[in-house]
């Protein structure tokens, strides 16, 4: 059975030009209901840590470089199929191949500085609502 949460990340580019309010009304209106959500910055270290699948890649040193580079907003979203229906809604990893109407298509500027993360399944969607929060924080 789908899982219920997703775990995103508005990442640094998107934040830095106040893309966040447009954002998470696209978030909204897609039906995801937000379950947790806090205004963060990764250390090196941390982005590392999330990313770390991605270590042998040639992009690994930009993309932790990046993602630390400055504040994102984590969030928790609740819906059901959420992982598939949110991979939906941001579109393509490379915003040129991103869907008319996704988030990526709107806001990202290019393959790396995209925009938003969203977990790639419901194991690791798990796993990196619990890199950001604690039960406490969860509504
Ligand atoms: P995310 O995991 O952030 O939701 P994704 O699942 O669409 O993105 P991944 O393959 O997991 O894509 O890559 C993680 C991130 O690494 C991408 O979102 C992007 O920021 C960066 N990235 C991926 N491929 C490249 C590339 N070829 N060049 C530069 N950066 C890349
Ligand atoms: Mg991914």
């Amino acid at each position: 059975m789908a899982g219920r949460i997703t775990l995103t990340m508005i990442k640094p580019d998107a934040v830095a030009k106040n893309a966040t309010g447009d954002i998470l009304r696209m978030i909204n209106e897609a039906g995801f209901r937000i379950a947790a959500m806090k205004l963060t910055k990764l250390s090196k270290e941390q982005a590392e840590q999330f990313y770390a699948v991605h270590r042998e890649r040639p992009f690994y040193n930009d993309l932790v470089a990046f993602m630390s580079s400055g504040p994102i907003v984590a969030a928790i979203l609740e819906k059901d199929n959420a992982v598939e229906d949110f991979r939906k809604l941001i579109g393509a990893t490379n915003p040129a191949d991103a869907a008319e109407g996704s988030i990526r298509r709107k806001h990202a500027e290019n393959i790396e500085r995209n925009a938003v993360h969203g977990s790639d399944s419901d194991e690791n969607a798990a796993i990196e609502a619990a890199f950001h929060f604690s039960q406490l924080e969860r509504f």
